[in-house]
């Protein structure tokens, strides 16, 4: 008998109550397309506050390859994804949103890419449409600086929404950090890869769980995880300044001397005093971010914790 190879795909819910069962009936049929291999659901419940459990532990009864895997609160994306990726025992793992924004229909094709060699099947938006103006602007605005900043480049308008060789997900499981920028660790490892575009489409039900807040926040964790550069910065503006100052300096000096003592200046003097201390805080405080993480690094807390698995266990 030949040994079936099977796919594993990797769902985080987060309050999706009204999500899940749209969600199994748009997955069903993809599976169904695809006799030749088997697949597995990982969901993992991220500490839904609403019935999102309860609906998926329903299908998992129904249907023998869901898993629901329980955390015991919600420890955010990253971590949902990362307890996802642990548990799924595929040859090939696939991440996709609860929310049908990476369309399933496109499952078949990164397969067929898989089965053809390809060991990273990127799925890139062409037309980001269903988002805000804000949110595409602002995302254009961090894939340009944080590749400008980082040695990795993150491939724009990609997301989680991608297929991952064995291989692959076995090199993640040995990232033993902490805070984990999934985008970029997905760049990191390198391996072949093929890229494949798709039209991203709005969320099913319910609402996106990523303010501007959080964006905010994710786009600092990813600058902060790949590049040093923001510490660096400091050093050259420093010099700068220093500069400055010391030639300002020389000027006043030999005004000074020339022209005798000038006692105006009260203005510059203050608007200089302010303008160097508020840089200084603004260093400081970017030493805070990457201090910050360092600090958390440093407790080895695990990433996720479960509480309970459900459904069968392959
Ligand atoms: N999600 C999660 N934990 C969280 C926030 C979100 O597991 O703390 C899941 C969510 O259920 C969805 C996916 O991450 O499956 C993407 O979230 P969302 O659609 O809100 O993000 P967006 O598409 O707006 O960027
Ligand atoms: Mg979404």
């Amino acid at each position: 008998m030949s040994e079936r190879k099977k796919i594993s795909i990797v769902v985080p819910f987060y309050r999706e109550g009204a999500g899940v069962d749209l969600f199994y009936a748009a997955t069903c049929p993809v599976f169904t397309q695809i006799p030749a291999l088997d697949f597995e659901v990982v969901c993992i419940d991220d500490g839904s506050d609403d019935d999102t459990l309860q609906r998926l532990i329903a299908i998992a009864e129904g249907d023998h390859r869901y898993r629901v895997i329980e955390l015991s609160r919600n420890f955010g994306k990253e971590a949902a994804l990362t307890a996802g990726l642990d548990a799924a025992t595929g040859d090939a793992v696939i991440p996709i949103d609860a929310d049908l924004q990476d369309p399933p229909e496109l499952i078949p094709e990164m397969i067929n890419e898989w089965l053809k060699g390809a060991e990273i099947v990127l799925a890139r938006r062409v037309d980001r449409a269903s988002d805000s103006v804000l949110k595409r602007t602002t995302a254009e605005m961090f894939y340009g600086l944080h590749n400008r900043l980082a040695d990795i480049q993150i491939p724009a308008n990609v997301g989680d929404f991608r297929l991952l060789d064995r291989i692959v997900v076995n090199a993640l499981k040995q990232f033993p950090e902490r805070q984990r920028f999934m985008k970029g660790l997905f760049a990191w490892v390198g391996f072949r890869t093929v890229t494949i575009d798709y039209v991203r489409n709005p969320r099913v039900a319910g609402v996106t769980k990523f303010s501007g807040w959080k964006l905010w926040n994710f786009a600092l964790e990813g600058i902060t995880s790949f590049s040093a550069a923001p510490l660096k910065f400091w050093s050259y503006l420093g010099g700068l300044g220093a500069l400055a100052t010391f030639s300002y300096a020389l000027f006043i000096v030999t005004r000074t001397l020339i022209y005798g003592i000038d006692v105006p200046g009260y203005a510059s003097l203050l608007v200089a005093v302010l303008f160097f201390g508020s840089l200084q805080l603004v260093s400081v405080g970017m030493l805070g971010e990457y201090i910050g993480r360092i600090y958390i690094e440093t407790k080895h807390r695990p990433l996720y914790l479960i509480r309970k698995i459900h459904g069968t266990k392959q």
